[in-house]
């Protein structure tokens, strides 16, 4: 059985083509600048050169077009006909409260995704559009959805509701949905089998840091709370974006700085973070190179973010009444031995201690813990695709 795992942005198309046997990567690649000028391919068949395809993509359908004539193609291809794609696993942001689980694609579920539009108006469009497309493209071929919410629906209500009145969470389903889920339900599959213990026996603080960034409380397998909320804008500081910070604040820079709630929404999604503590950059890489030299706001922005990590984890402690193993993933959680040490450095008193000569490591399974500490300190790279590509394997199969 070979999966087509789609991922949509609103320009965006990424890909893998994964062989179910072996779970093996056969082809992936990106489709970039779909609706603007300058629409582009790159691809890479299994462990091949990346070829670059250049052609107008007005709409991620003819994005799709280009894809499949890739995979097909017949001197760079990787299959003979269309009949070898068993199934195709679409990643979904929101799902709202209506699936906690990965599911097939029909038409009730279409409509139930279309209904999600105003709680996501920036992301489930363009998964609905990649849909829409391989429907048109690859009549009759099962699809199915993996929603970064799903995971997060087992949260108990006092960990999702707001405390504003009520009946907004009736009328408008206002309440915290939590993202990210994919990878968060990824890393604890992988910490239980690094541990050598069943998941239902342990409670996991899942910190995925990347651009966008949250943090899990899994308790038993179950997410029992999460950093984002009713949107991922929530939470811990971000590439960009702000997290968490006090509502009264909005009028108040409305009347200072006459900035529209337009405005404001902008500033805390695309000017904040460690860019707006910064002034450097969104990318942490440039930031620790920039703190290194001396730059006092990079540090800040540094510390900031770090600060936060070091919240989380300390009150998901608190609610699970107690922690495994914490676990870091995506690109910083991945590749910064810097942010690891910083958030676990004194944090003995939770029972939380780095080597520091095991956390010199990026991107493979470790534990970079010491021997005695009571807390496991696990990196596990994530694998959003591969978790996608299992659920469409388990529901088609
Ligand atoms: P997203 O998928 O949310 O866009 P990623 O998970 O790819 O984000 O993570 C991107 C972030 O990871 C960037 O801020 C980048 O700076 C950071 N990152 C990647 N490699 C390193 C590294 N070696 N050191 C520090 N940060 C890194």
């Amino acid at each position: 059985m070979k999966v087509l795992v789609i991922n949509c942005g609103s320009s965006s198309l990424k890909y893998q083509f994964i062989d179910m046997t072996n779970e093996a990567v056969i082809a992936k690649g990106l489709a970039e600048r779909i609706g603007i000028e300058g629409s582009v391919v790159k691809h890479q068949p299994g462990d091949g050169d990346k070829i670059t395809i250049q052609k107008p993509m007005p709409t991620h359908k003819e994005a799709l077009q280009v894809v499949i004539e890739a995979l097909l193609d017949k001197e760079y291809g990787v299959i003979k006909s269309m009949e070898e794609i068993t199934a195709v696993g679409h990643r979904v942001v929101h799902a709202g409260e209506k699936f906690a689980c990965s599911v097939v694609i029909n038409d009730a579920v279409m409509a139930a995704l279309k209904e999600c539009i105003d709680i996501a108006p920036l992301h489930n469009p363009p998964n609905i559009m990649g849909i829409e497309a391989c429907q048109q493209l690859m009549p009759g071929v099962p699809m199915v959805g993996v929603f970064d919410t799903a995971f997060h629906q087992s949260m108990p209500k006092e960990s999702y509701i707001y405390a504003l009145p009520y009946e907004l969470y009736e009328k408008h389903k206002i309440r915290r949905y939590g993202f990210h889920g994919t990878s968060h339900k990824y890393v604890t599959q992988r910490a239980a089998a690094m541990l050598g213990k069943p998941l239902e026996s342990l409670k996991l603080v899942t910190c995925h840091l990347g651009n966008g960034a949250s943090i899990a409380a899994v308790k038993y397998g179950k997410s029992v709370d999460t950093s984002m909320g009713f949107t991922p804008l929530e939470g811990l500081a971000m590439g960009t974006r702000s997290g968490d910070f006090d509502p009264a604040i909005i009028k108040f820079l409305m009347d200072k700085e006459g900035m529209s709630i337009v405005d404001v929404d902008n500033m805390a999604n695309k000017k904040s973070g460690v860019l707006g503590l910064s002034g450097v950059s969104s990318d942490f890489r440039d930031i620790e190179d920039a703190a290194e030299k001396g730059n006092e706001r990079a540090q800040l922005a540094l510390n900031v973010f770090v600060h936060k990590v070091k919240k989380y984890i300390g009150a998901y402690a608190a609610v699970m009444n107690g922690v495994d193993a914490v676990v870091f993933t995506a690109g910083l959680g991945e590749n910064s031995d810097y942010i690891r040490r910083e958030v676990c450095k004194d944090m003995t008193y939770l029972g939380i201690e780095v080597d520091n000569a095991k956390n010199k490591v990026r991107g493979k399974e470790t534990d970079v813990s010491t021997d005695s500490a009571k807390v496991r300190v696990l990196l596990i790279p994530t694998n959003e695709e591969l978790m996608i590509a299992r659920d469409t394997k388990e529901l088609i199969g």
